[in-house]
This record gives C-alpha cells, structure tokens and sequence, in this order.
C-alpha cells in the first residue's frame, strides 16, 4: 500500500527525521491559509499523487509570497499530471502540501528496502540526489553505497556513518545524518514498510539534515496489525477494479493489455499471462480467484474484468484441485446474464468435476469457444481479438 508524501512525513516526524513544516490543503483557499499559517518568505506547493517524479511534471512549484501560492495551487489542483511513474493517462491532483521552502545546499538520495536475494533490509545512499536514481544505478553504479542490515542487531551506528562518510555529507553533519537514518530505519521496521525513499534527502544552508521528499510504501500482508498506516489510505489513488476486487479476496492486478484473464492460483495465473503474450496477446489483467472459490466469488470476478473498457476477449483457465470446474462454470454463467458477454469468452477447464463444468458451459447457450489445453486456449483468444 501507497500513501502520500505529507503522510508520510506526518510518519517520520514522530521518528525524529527531521522534515520541512507543512500543511495539507484540498482547496485553494485552504492552501493559501496554510501559507499564511507556516508564515515563511517562501513556501513550496507541491502536488499529492501516488506518484514521484512530480518536479519535472510541473507538480512542485516555489512560491514567494502569498499570490504566488495562490496562482501555483489554482494551477495544479485539478491538474492530470504525467510523470514517469504515472503511466500516460497521468493522475489528477486532489490534494496539495503546502511546505516551508527550504534553502537546499545539496541533494542526497536515502532508501530502505528489502533485499529478496539476501532477506535483509539494505540502507542504500547517493550524493546524487534529487536526480532519477535508476539513472544513477544505470549509468554511475558505483555512486550507489549500500549497507546490508543485521535483523537482529538492526541498524548499527558505524554503519550508518560509514553511509554518511561514503556519500560525503559534510563531516560536521555526519552525527545528523546518523540521527536521520536511525529513525528511518525504526519507521521502517515498526510500521511493515516495504519501501522507504527519500529523495531528496537535503543538507540545508542552517546545517540541518532534512526529508524533502518521503515515499513509504507498505506491507500489505502487515496491514492487519498497522491501524495508523490503513487510516491514510486514499482510496482514490487506487484503481477501483482493484479496490472491489479486494473487497472479495481476489487477488486482481489490473495491465494494459486486452484480455481479460481468469485463473485460479498464482503459478497458473503467471503461466498464463505469459503463453497469452507468447502467442502475440497482451493481458489485460493478471487474477487469481483463488482455491476455494465461489460461484458468487467467480461472478464478481467476471464482472470486475468486464468492467475494463480494454478487455476485448476473456481467457478462463483453470484446473480444478479444490477449485471445482463446475462451480467456475456456475460462476462464468451467472455473471455473463448479470452484465450481458458480447465479447468472445475462451475457457479451459481441467480437474475435479471438468465434464460437469463443460456440459454447464455448453447447455448455458452461451458463446464459448472451448480450449483443449492451455497453449489451445490462448491461441483461440489471441485470434479471436485480432
Ligand atoms: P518528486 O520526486 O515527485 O519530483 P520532490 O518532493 O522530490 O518531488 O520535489 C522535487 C524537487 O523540488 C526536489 O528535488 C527539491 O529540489 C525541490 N523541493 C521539494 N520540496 C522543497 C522544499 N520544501 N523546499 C525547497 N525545495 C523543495
Ligand atoms: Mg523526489
């Protein structure tokens, strides 16, 4: 799970990382009474999307004085901003932060994430802040430094100096910046984070080290037990094919492709994905229904891959374990009369109860073209769609 940039300073704030003063507006009005009510000479407004790379896209902008904020926060509440972590159709802006302006000597980058091959946390940091840091990873790797963390001892203090040594803070400023990573890393650890970036990471005029930017994203299998991180959910910053889809326990991730796919069971659902893309298709979506599926689970899911303007064809693939051919079927049926099927529907079904589930599907009157296998399957929608 994804929260804003002013949330999660709200988050480091409590840590002891030190972040500029703000204030988040959802109107004009209330950005430029937060202007008035921070009273600094000059003051950020910054766009709150699920979403970096806001600068270069015109979503930060550095206001002087009090008219300027107003005609900066008119300018981007509302605003669809494309950046390149939106994808083209962009993100509207609903909320703005209304920060201090902070005078930036130099721009550092500072990240926590987990290490899959190792399965530790590593502590990652860069004089080249500010900058994409996958361009910095491309292109100079070696102004990367990185400290793999002990999850018994946690973060050691020598090595967050030898971090701060290696991406040369200013020596006078190293015990900050020590102070800084400590209470990152305790953010980290205490509220499941799966990532935790701060780009920039700043060293001001006044000698401090600052957060001007937080990205904290979270463990949403930890979510059960984080109450504070789940009330900062936007709701709408998320794909509401994917909010419904949670609400049934469906594991649904939405793409850009145009067959809709129906599988039970991660494996299969990833295996499927890719014989569609190896016969020419591009999946509109990746959805486990999971083991023990309803009929009425099976339904929504349907209706929820239908609800995607992209979908041109439907892929069913599935095998029966516990998973039932004929309750897949049952559901498939239901939900085509619930929202009408006018786009070609391919199944696949094999395992427990498979004659059943066909002799459903075919007496349904529906169109559905039956797959002998899986490759059989997804050459038939590919062509289909075509
Ligand atoms: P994004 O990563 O989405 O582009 P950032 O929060 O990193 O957004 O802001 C982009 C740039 O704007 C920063 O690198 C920094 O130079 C500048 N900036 C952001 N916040 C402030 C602030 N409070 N004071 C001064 N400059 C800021
Ligand atoms: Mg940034």
């Amino acid at each position: 799970m994804n929260i804003h940039e002013y949330q999660g300073k709200e988050i480091l704030r409590k840590y002891g990382v030190a972040v500029p003063n703000g204030k988040v507006a959802f109107t004009v009005e209330e950005a430029v009474e937060a202007a008035k009510e921070l009273g600094t000479q000059v003051c950020v407004v910054k766009a709150q999307i699920h979403a970096g790379g806001r600068g270069k896209a015109g979503g930060v902008k550095v206001a002087k004085n009090l008219d300027e904020v107003r005609t900066y926060a008119s300018e981007i509440l509302g605003k669809t901003l494309v950046t390149h972590q939106t994808g083209p159709e962009g993100k509207e802006v609903k909320r703005l932060l209304i920060e201090e302006g902070c005078d930036i000597k130099k721009e550092y980058y500072i990240g926590l994430v987990l290490d899959r091959a190792t399965s530790r946390v590593v502590l990652m940091g860069s004089e080249e802040g500010g900058t994409e840091i996958e361009e910095v990873a491309a292109n100079t790797p070696e102004k990367i430094f990185k400290e793999e963390i002990d999850p018994v001892l946690g973060l050691m203090p020598f090595q967050a100096r030898r971090l701060a040594f290696n991406i040369n803070i200013p020596k006078e400023l190293v015990n900050k910046a020590v102070k800084f990573m400590t209470g990152l890393y305790n953010a980290y650890i205490d509220k499941d984070c799966s990532i935790a970036e701060i780009n920039p990471l700043v060293v001001t005029g006044d000698g401090n080290v600052m957060a001007l930017d937080a990205k904290l994203n979270f463990d949403s299998n930890a979510l059960y037990r984080q109450n504070e991180v789940l009330e900062y959910r936007d709701l709408e910053e998320e794909d509401p094919k994917e909010i419904e889809a949670s609400k049934y326990d469906l594991s649904y991730i939405a793409l850009d492709g145009n067959i809709g796919c129906m599988v039970n069971g991660a494996g299969l659902a990833m295996a499927t994905m890719d014989i569609v893309k190896h016969y020419g298709g591009e999946p509109a979506n990746f959805l486990d229904v999971g083991g023990g599926a309803t009929a009425e689970k099976v339904t929504e899911a349907f209706k929820i891959i239908l609800s995607d303007p992209n979908v041109k064809g439907i892929f069913v693939n599935i095998f029966g374990g516990i998973m039932k051919c004929d309750v897949i079927a049952d559901g498939v049926v239901e939900a085509a009369k619930q929202v009408g099927l006018s786009i070609p529907l391919v199944v696949r079904l094999e395992g427990t109860n498979v004659d059943l589930g066909k002799k459903i599907l075919s007496e349904s009157g529906l169109n559905i073209t039956a797959a002998e296998s899986m490759a059989d399957g997804a050459q038939k929608i590919v062509s289909l769609v075509k």
